[in-house]
């Protein structure tokens, strides 16, 4: 028996910016499988996560699509929360970093450091966007790698080389928003002096608490010497104020791996955990961060710096995985392999993609490459044509010809002990995050069930009647082999594990029931535990290029008439409309209501419509509608129109006769 640990883990936190996709899908995954593999060991283990809201892209997003980014990261949240309970990912708390909890604990952290003495404050010149009135964050800024002479790379970090820098120092730099070079502005800003903590990492990355090669790579940063980092933006900025500094914002990447605490606090609160336990310095829970290879020096190296100069513990381990490619190339767009999370639900079950991902995935950070034939082929093989074939090759025997009853013995004890046996070495493999050595190990044992049940023939005893006792000990073998593999396979399937748990009349598995077989039990009626991929349908994952068939969206859901009636949509008409300087999406209108006098509303209807051809048109208006402060002025109202976006959008028109001011009911 082992010792059960406290764990706590978490994936990187998700952008809210779009949806989920593929890549985001492999490392929920990889970590949901060692949450709950840790679970299935009887420790206890909790897995927290959430959305990392804020920053400059998120603003510019919300701003042109006519919301506040409030709006923006709440619709996102449902989405992202939607698709990780599809792809059966058991989050444990899914928080958001612009939480309440987020802010407080940032600025009790940033407080700390300050009163440490782990803060600088200096004047910098920063990049400015004199046209779009605005300082340029790093990743509005793209040029030239200043360490590797990469040509277009963002103003924060080189995609190529990994080096983190500031916008300043790129070479031949543009703004993003404007197009334009963008010039130099002074402005002050707060530094974390991550060379407080160098001998402090050092000893750290020395305790295991990252692989080899990735220890390698920290080598490399510490010998360059470690800069101090730039925490703070300037307005116009989507995040939280500095409790000290008005009009200076936290930067996003300060506040994102914070929000683990955040999402934890929240998780406290309902389950009775105490917060102390798991982040107090001298805490002996466990804290593992799973990520992706490209944000290590932010996890790596700031993150357990901050955790340390707040007085807070550091991470036991920190993980880090490659990325997902398809048909062995980067996922892309314009190639139609950049395939969303939904886009994937919609067609399959989450459990073939879990499969295939554990089936591939090593503990490094080579890059995963989901082939679409390989996938059809291994989960017809291995899924169907092997795991669930030895329980639909048994089950019918014992539920026809044993009344549903298993024996009372084992015909062949030493090979269920080989299965019993092979649990520790699986077990360590998924403790390592070598889970694809562990489904090797388990499909060896497949095939050693199926070899079994191959060479005792119960389809041939059955017609000997005095063979009935032989034959429902065969499939009582065959059966209980199975039981031993859903028990080591429960991490990765977790919902095939659950209707096995029910077809064996079981409580949930823990990780020892596999020790014991399952004897003398009834079984309840098989149910098809895997169907057979089509290989036309898995080929459809890739979209055509050029596809303009809208998106499939289903309808709302039912409202009441006393809802629809809190709706004022009115007539107006439009008097002026013109382009938004800075705006590539929207158009600003001057609409007349009737009776109700004349307002100014912004339109995300650009793509589509030349202004010229909208003057004196009559259209359609949610006149209730809250004012909405925008970049470019205040929206009081919107427009309505049907379609997918960019060329495919249609303004309403009411019929001849309709006027200004008279309302839609
Ligand atoms: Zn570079």
């Amino acid at each position: 028996m082992t010792t059960p640990r406290r764990i706590l883990v978490t994936s990187a936190l998700l952008y809210a910016n779009g949806p989920l996709h593929l890549g985001h899908l492999l490392e929920s995954v990889q970590t949901d499988i060692w949450v709950r593999f840790q679970k299935l060991r009887g420790h206890e283990c909790w897995y927290v996560g959430g959305d990392d809201t804020h920053g400059t892209p998120i603003m510019l997003k919300a701003q042109s699509e006519g919301v506040t980014p409030e709006q923006l990261i709440t619709a996102v949240n449902v989405e992202h929360r939607r698709d990780l309970d599809d792809m059966l990912i058991a989050v444990d708390n899914y928080g958001s970093t612009h939480d309440a909890e987020n802010e407080k604990i940032c600025d009790e952290m940033y407080v700390r450091l300050r009163d440490a003495g782990h803060i600088a404050r200096r004047t910098i010149r920063q990049a400015y966007d004199a046209e779009a009135n605005m300082f340029l964050p790093d990743r509005y800024v793209k040029g030239t790698c200043p360490n590797c002479a990469s040509p277009d790379q963002y103003g924060d970090s080189c995609e190529v080389c990994g080096a983190t820098y500031s916008p300043a120092e790129l070479k031949n730099p543009i703004s993003v928003v404007s197009g334009t070079t963008p010039v130099e502005r002074e402005s002050e800003h707060y530094f974390f002096r991550l060379s407080d903590f160098e001998s402090e990492l050092k000893r750290w990355v020395t305790s295991g608490a990252v692989r080899s090669n990735v220890a390698h790579k920290l080598e490399e940063w510490f010998s360059q010497g470690l800069k101090d980092w730039d925490i703070s933006r300037d307005a116009p900025y989507f995040g939280f104020e500095i409790p000290d500094a008005p009009g200076k914002f936290f930067y996003v990447w300060f506040d994102a791996p914070i929000g683990y605490l955040a999402s934890f606090t929240q998780l406290c609160a309902r389950a009775g955990l105490r917060f102390d336990d798991f982040f107090a310095a001298d805490s002996d829970a466990e804290l593992h961060h799973f990520i992706g290879k490209d944000i290590l020096y932010f996890h790596t190296l700031f993150w357990p710096a901050v955790l340390l100069g707040a007085g807070k513990r550091r991470p036991t381990g920190v993980h880090a995985h490659g990325f997902v490619t398809v048909n062995g190339q980067k996922m892309s767009k314009s190639r139609g392999t950049f395939i969303t999370a939904r886009r994937y639900l919609d067609s399959f079950a989450p459990e073939y993609l879990r499969y295939y991902y554990a089936a591939k995935l090593g503990p490094g950070i080579d890059d995963l490459d989901l082939n679409l034939e390989e996938f059809t082929t291994r989960l017809n093989s291995d899924i169907v044509g092997k795991l669930v074939n030895i329980a639909s090759r048994c089950a019918g025997f014992i539920s026809r010809n044993a009344g549903g009853r298993l024996s009372e013995a084992l015909p062949d004890p030493p090979l269920y002990a080989a299965f019993a046996q092979a649990g520790e070495p699986i077990a360590a493999a998924y403790e390592a995050r070598d889970y694809a050595t562990a489904v090797r190990e388990i499909m060896a044992l497949a095939d050693r069930a199926n070899q079994y049940i191959d060479q005792q023939k119960p389809w041939t005893l059955v017609k000997q009647a005095d063979q009935a006792d032989a034959v429902r000990g065969i499939c009582t073998q065959g059966l209980n082999l199975f039981r031993v593999l859903m028990i080591y396979l429960k991490p990765v399937l977790p919902a095939m594990a659950e209707k096995a748990e029910r077809f064996f009349g079981e409580s949930p598995w823990l990780w020892q029931d596999a020790a014991q077989p399952r004897l003398g039990a009834e079984i309840k009626p098989y149910e098809a535990l895997a169907l057979r991929l089509d290989p036309k349908a898995v080929a459809a994952l890739i979209e055509p290029v050029g596809d303009t068939t809208p998106a499939k969206t289903d309808l709302a859901a039912t409202i009441s008439i006393e809802d629809f009636a809190r709706l004022d949509l009115r007539v107006a008409k439009i008097l002026t409309a013109e382009f938004v300087e800075g705006s590539d999406k929207l158009l600003k209108l001057r609409v007349d209501l009737g009776e109700f006098g004349e307002r100014e509303i912004f339109s995300g209807i650009r793509s589509a419509y030349d202004p010229a051809t909208l003057v004196g048109r009559l259209t359609v208006v949610v006149a209730n509608l809250e004012p909405r402060k925008m970049r470019f002025g205040t929206s009081a109202g919107m427009v309505l129109a049907a379609g997918a976006g960019g060329k495919d959008i249609f303004l309403l028109t009411p019929d001849a006769g309709a006027g200004p001011g008279m309302r839609i009911k």
